[in-house]
């Protein structure tokens, strides 16, 4: 047994805030958590704990990363918004060959950002043997899209035929297949593979997918001509509106643009949004409005996108994007973002839960006592400073 001491230790999310416990105390049996609490109710039962200079807290969570993309980072320039961006990146991915190591360095700079658990889109499955060998947990979105009836025909085939081919998963990770989005996949496989139960969809990303959506026009249509949209095009009230099916086990991600309405539907269906802040910054050059997604009650995590979109695939980089845009939200608001086990089937990641081992982080104070330990852990991780890993993630069998 193991028992720590810490100045400040986080142990979990509660009603949307981060629960900090002040000169708290940590008892683990190897990397399992058996009690997290004030330090002399800790040092009772377990004895005298050993300290430790840090802020502590429970491993994260990044949901939504596209890591076969790695190969890209820095390649594809953005400001322009959606379709053009779009257009870039697959003009690229086609030049550049796919490369392991760059999945591979990829997935152990998400263990240098303390995650444990990933929503992971992909076409390919590249990365699925490097996520198992780091023990990574969470579930792999497996993509398709594809407008007119031989498209999406095809995509869905050849889909399922990698599903066949792929190696066995590791412990605490799925597979599930997923709509790439609302103007890129046709309608009734949009709302057939967001019913049939876990799964993601970017969606309300950029304006152009209203245009495209409720007009015909804009970007997007020239772009998704190629996928068929002459045949079939998708068209709604609004993009989140034509996600139909949409329900609490799936993930909605970006939710830049939303109106009152789509803010309701995503209320009621439930579904958790997804917000990648440096990504959306990076190719459309607006945020989403966190003051309000908060207000409006929605379930929120936190993702990084693919490296091409993103600086790196740090979920506390993004949380300090936003506090830096809305300084206004608490920072003990934001870290429950990075804390969604639940939200990617990891249900023990983003808490620090007595019998499990949803792997836990630390980092060094260096003698400061931040009156904001949630605000001072932010600025530190977007000023580079590395957390250290305590205990490791075990993952369980996932859901
Ligand atoms: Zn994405």
């Amino acid at each position: 047994m193991k028992v720590l001491a810490a100045p400040y230790l986080f142990t979990r999310a509660s009603g949307g805030k981060a629960v900090c416990l002040a000169d708290a105390a940590l008892a683990l049996d190897g990397d399992r958590v058996v009690e997290a609490g004030p330090r002399g109710a800790v040092e009772a039962r377990f004895g005298r704990a050993e300290p430790l200079d840090a802020v502590v807290l429970p491993a994260l969570v990044n949901a939504h990363t596209h890591l076969e993309l790695s190969r890209l980072a820095g390649c594809v320039p953005g400001g322009g918004g959606l379709a053009g961006w779009i257009g870039r990146l697959v003009r690229e991915r086609a030049a550049a060959p796919e490369d392991p190591a760059a999945v591979e360095a990829a997935v152990a700079s998400l263990s240098r950002h303390g995650v444990a658990a990933v929503g992971e889109v992909t076409n390919t499955l590249a990365a699925l043997p490097a996520l198992r060998r780091a023990g990574l947990a969470g579930t792999i979105f497996h993509e398709v899209f594809g407008l007119s009836e031989a498209r999406i025909g095809a995509a869905l085939a050849e889909a399922e035929a990698h599903r066949d081919a792929a190696p066995g998963l590791g412990p605490g990770l799925r597979i599930v297949p997923s709509p790439h989005a609302v103007y890129s996949t046709h309608p009734r496989e949009v709302a057939r593979l967001l019913a049939a139960g876990p799964a993601s969809i970017h969606v309300a990303e950029d304006p152009a997918e209203r245009a495209f959506v409720t007009r015909g026009e804009g970007p997007l249509a020239g772009l998704m001509a190629a996928l068929g949209a002459d045949e079939v095009r998708p068209s709604g009230r609004s993009p989140l509106a034509c996600a139909a099916g949409l329900h609490a086990g799936n993930l909605a991600v970006h939710a830049v643009d939303l109106d009152d309405e789509d803010l309701e539907l995503l209320r009621r269906a439930g579904a958790t949004a997804v917000l990648c802040p440096r990504s959306n910054l990076h190719v459309g050059g607006r945020l989403p409005d966190l003051p309000r997604l908060l207000g409006a009650g929605l379930r929120l995590a936190v993702g990084t996108d693919s490296l091409p979109a993103s600086p790196s695939l740090s979920p506390l980089g993004e949380l300090a994007e936003l506090a830096r845009a809305f300084p206004g939200v608490p920072a003990d608001r934001l870290l429950p973002l990075a804390w969604d086990g639940v939200c990617v089937g990891a249900p023990s990641v983003g808490r620090l839960g007595p019998g499990t081992a949803p792997g836990v982080l630390a980092l060094p104070l260096g003698g400061a006592r931040p009156a904001d330990p949630a605000a001072w852990l932010l600025q530190a991780a977007a000023g580079g400073a590395e957390l250290r890993w305590i205990a490791r993630h075990r993952p369980e069998a996932a859901a």
